[in-house]
């Protein structure tokens, strides 16, 4: 099968860590000298650009967290002028506020490059017409892998999301033989095209998803009903978007776009670095970013890293499936969602207790969401009318805050759980093995 760019995704390890090596130094130098609040971070450690002369020294370096970002919204930590950033993507932050990021005309050259070579991975190339079906706008889903395909050469539809009706008619007209999606919605096609008969008349071939957390028993649903080679794309806006990692035929791990994107798994206790093959966090340095280059990003994903020989011939480190996340970040159908902007909602409310439990669960592939909130006696001895009056306001509430339809059920005082120190406010019956 086809390798998009062989002289970078085969390098032997040692030419590898050799061209991440300078490319590090480079980075390092780069953001110093353009970011002020990176260059008070090294200060602050005793850090000069010329301490860092390799991979070697990879864990002298301060780790960035989304935190960083918030504190200098929207372009503190930009290092490129704006007169060289061509596009700004945003995502959403637990305060409301955006996570912003910029590119130069390179970044989306290198980013166009990696989604092709991922694209190139499951054997998607310029005879096929690929229907993009993530959102178009300040997610990076959309464009960035819009580009990908452009560059790969093949005919892109940019569907976007939201009418499916419409994305199965062309996907019927126009003979769409792969489409980017994100896998709960790719389940839901599946669904209506069996439900129409049409399931049998598509001539899909590869379906590459992501952007939310899924399971391998999906992968292989999405593959027994619709036919297609099904695989798992990665990508976070901090670092660039969908393409840092990607599948291939072999399903054995994403490779990670290695000479742009330099892995590290680090122990969720201690941060320093972990042996192959045991779970840690997965930390990212940019190695050839211009807009918004990021030093030891902590994407709070958790993973274990391979670094031996693929079959399918590349020699880049592959992440396996994701295990969850070492803060409490929800991704709920596909939405980022912080159980303190539950919390924040709640508390705005009158007759609410400080007390209420987020009740996750997948059923028929999506994402059900139950907030048990407990309120006060009297509600109870009201009519029922009352309290389902009550229910309703708190659903809309809590959808206005998060941006995502909720079931609420309201529950007397004293009848959630309540933990020993840390209080627990998130049961997520979601496997996602
Ligand atoms: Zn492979």
């Amino acid at each position: 099968m086809k390798i998009w760019n062989e002289a970078k995704e085969c390098m032997s390890r040692d030419e590898l860590s050799v061209l991440q090596g300078e490319r590090l130094k480079k980075q390092v130098n780069y953001v110093y000298h353009n970011v002020e609040y990176y260059r008070k971070k090294m200060q602050k450690v005793g850090l000069e650009p010329g301490d860092i002369r390799g991979l070697e020294d990879l864990e002298k370096l301060p780790f960035t967290t989304k935190d960083d970002l918030r504190d200098t919204y929207p372009f503190g930590l930009f290092a490129a002028p704006q007169s060289e950033i061509v596009r700004i993507h945003a995502s959403s932050g637990t305060t409301g506020k955006a996570t912003v990021v910029g590119y130069t005309r390179r970044d989306i050259e290198i980013w166009s490059e990696c989604v092709t070579r991922a694209l190139t991975q499951c054997g998607v190339g310029k005879n096929d017409i690929v229907q993009v079906a993530y959102g178009y706008g300040l997610f990076t889903g959309g464009l960035g892998a819009h580009y990908g395909v452009e560059n790969a050469g093949a005919t892109v539809v940019p569907m976007s999301t939201g009418n499916t009706k419409k994305l199965i008619t062309m996907m019927k007209d126009f003979n769409a033989t792969a489409i980017m999606c994100t896998p709960s919605y790719l389940l839901h096609i599946a669904e209506t095209l069996e439900e129409s008969g049409d399931i049998n008349n598509i001539k899909l071939h590869a379906a590459i998803c992501g952007a939310e957390p899924w399971t391998e028993k999906m992968r292989q649903q999405i593959e027994e009903k619709l036919h297609v080679n099904c695989f798992d794309i990665y990508g976070l806006s901090e670092i660039m978007g969908p393409g840092v990692a990607c599948d291939c035929i072999y399903h054995k791990g994403l490779h990670v776009q290695e000479d742009h994107f330099l892995p590290e798994i680090v122990s969720r206790d201690t941060l320093k670095a972990i042996p192959d093959g045991e779970l840690g966090e997965l930390v990212f340095t940019t190695l050839t970013k211009e807009g918004i280059p990021l030093i030891r990003y902590r994407t709070k994903d958790l993973t274990s890293i391979d670094r031996t020989p693929c079959e399918c011939g590349r020699t880049t480190a592959r992440i396996a499936r994701f295990k969850g996340r070492s803060d409490d970040m929800l991704v709920l159908r596909g939405v980022n969602v912080f159980p303190s902007q539950i919390e924040a909602a709640l508390l705005e409310m009158d007759g609410i207790l400080p007390h209420y439990m987020i009740v996750v669960d997948r059923v028929n592939n999506l994402d059900t969401i139950e907030v048990q909130v407990e309120v006060e006696e009297r509600f109870f001895s009201d009519e029922i009318k009352e309290l389902e009056k009550l229910t309703k306001r708190i659903e809309g509430v809590i959808k206005t805050a998060i941006g995502l339809a909720v079931k609420v059920k309201l529950v007397e005082p004293k009848t959630l759980a309540r933990a020993e120190g840390k209080s627990v406010h998130v049961v997520d019956n979601r496997v996602f093995d």
